[in-house]
């Protein structure tokens, strides 16, 4: 198997076989720039280059857009060459004592960043068991999937100035709210803050205005995944979403992790997505095996508890719309994507209670509380409270891993108040 100098857990989610690429700065050079994660280290790809050891020129920058734009040749190449460089038999940068003083910095040192520069930010819904306990709730069982649901990837279109690196704190948001069938609305702070377990992919060259991805060409334009937490205010969103769709509800804070795990990294990991019938139409047909077997779970820790618990354990296989889909859907009409974007998935939910991706579905529209372990109860988040979300792959004796999206919320703003 292969083994890097660089010393790593054998719970780490950043062995050799991962090697997620991020932005990060340091107290000392507040100069944002890329690296790439091992262990409990990050190696500074800027550092690297400059010293000769890499092909590439586009890690000297506060974002991966110059590198996501660079396209699957380059990325794989760039991979090769960072496994072949950390590992534990190559001399090149193991014995390179002064840049590895300079350029290996372990990760509790360094402040990370959002990774790229996200020009649009766009929402799928797309796992099947969510869209049915939604529409289970809110239009009954008869209606639970909406007519167009089977045929086409449902998405809206979000807000990019609000995502926020992992460990940004979340304001509850203001807004109004309709209580019931109450004539009028009321303003206040949202009653009904949650969070949505989802991952996202970021977009890789993209395609010119006019100009679709083909279903059979989507991978070449995906770069890699990070976990997205796509808070939300249900009763703000409940409010306001008919006819245009979520607004307020949704674009106050999404939570993106650093960490961006590659498609080549989670190769090992595909599987098969749910059968798709009836069979989507020609420019929707791909190949059905491209989804992850990717292990996500979703924890809460309320200010008076020491450790998080964890609420939610579900997997990306349970998603019904595979990515290709969905940039080729987003694509179909001749939408451009550039560099970086970010697609989400969208609620991932599995088919158990214990698979829900929300709050909104763990306690079922506030109807079935959840118990946390200092003895109070949730419906939906209190001020306070830090959801965490984290997801892996379990290879054969190594994980491929995603660290960890967290965000606390915080009380309304006082200008609300
Ligand atoms: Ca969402």
């Amino acid at each position: 198997m292969m083994r890097s100098f660089v010393e790593v857990a054998a719970e780490s989610h950043f062995p050799l076989q991962n090697l997620p690429y991020g932005v990060f700065s340091t107290a000392d050079e507040q100069r944002a720039r890329c690296a790439v994660r091992i262990g409990d280290f990050v190696l500074d790809l800027a550092a690297v280059e400059e010293a000769g050891l890499l092909a590439t020129r586009c890690f000297n920058q506060p974002a991966l857009n110059a590198f996501m734009a660079a396209g699957r040749e380059v990325w794989t190449a760039t991979r090769q060459r960072l496994q072949w460089l950390l590992d534990a038999e190559t001399p090149d940068l193991r014995d390179y004592s002064a840049l590895l003083a300079r350029a290996l910095l372990p990760v509790d040192t360094v402040t990370m960043h959002l990774p790229a520069q996200v020009g649009d930010y766009t929402d799928f819904y797309s796992s099947r068991h969510h869209a049915e306990n939604v529409g289970r709730m809110f239009r009954g069982a008869a209606n639970a999937l909406p007519p167009n649901w089977l045929h086409l990837p449902l998405a809206y279109h979000g807000r990019a100035s609000s995502l926020v690196v992992s460990g940004t704190p979340v304001r509850r948001p203001c807004g109004q709210t309709r209580l019931g069938n109450a004539k009028a609305p009321l303003f206040g702070p949202s009653r009904a803050l949650d969070f949505e377990l989802e991952l996202g992919f970021f977009v890789g060259p993209g395609n010119e205005l006019g100009e679709p991805i083909p279903v059979s060409q989507a991978y070449r334009h995906i770069f890699g995944f990070a976990l997205i937490n796509d808070w939300s205010a249900r009763d703000i969103q409940r409010w306001e979403y008919q006819p245009l769709g979520p607004f307020l509800g949704k674009n106050f804070a999404t939570t993106v992790s650093p960490w961006v795990v590659t498609l080549d990294a989670l190769e090992p990991f595909l599987c098969d997505g749910p059968a798709q019938d009836p069979p989507p139409l020609p420019y929707l047909s791909s190949k059905n095996h491209w989804t992850y077997d990717i292990h996500l779970e979703a924890q809460i820790q309320s200010a008076a508890m020491g450790v998080p618990a964890t609420i939610s354990r579900s997997s990306f296989r349970h998603l019904y719309w595979n990515v290709c889909q969905q940039l080729a859907h987003h694509t179909v009409n001749g939408c451009n994507m550039r560099p970086g974007d970010l697609l989400a998935s969208g609620t991932i939910s599995g088919p158990a209670p214990d698979s829900y991706g929300s709050l909104l579905e763990l306690a079922w529209n506030g109807t079935q509380p959840l118990d946390l372990p200092d003895g109070t109860q949730r419906t939906f988040l209190e001020d306070g409270d830090t959801v965490i979300l984290t997801g892996w792959c379990q290879g054969d004796s190594y994980r491929v891993g995603f660290g960890e999206a967290r965000g606390t919320v915080l009380p309304t703003s006082d200008v609300n108040r």
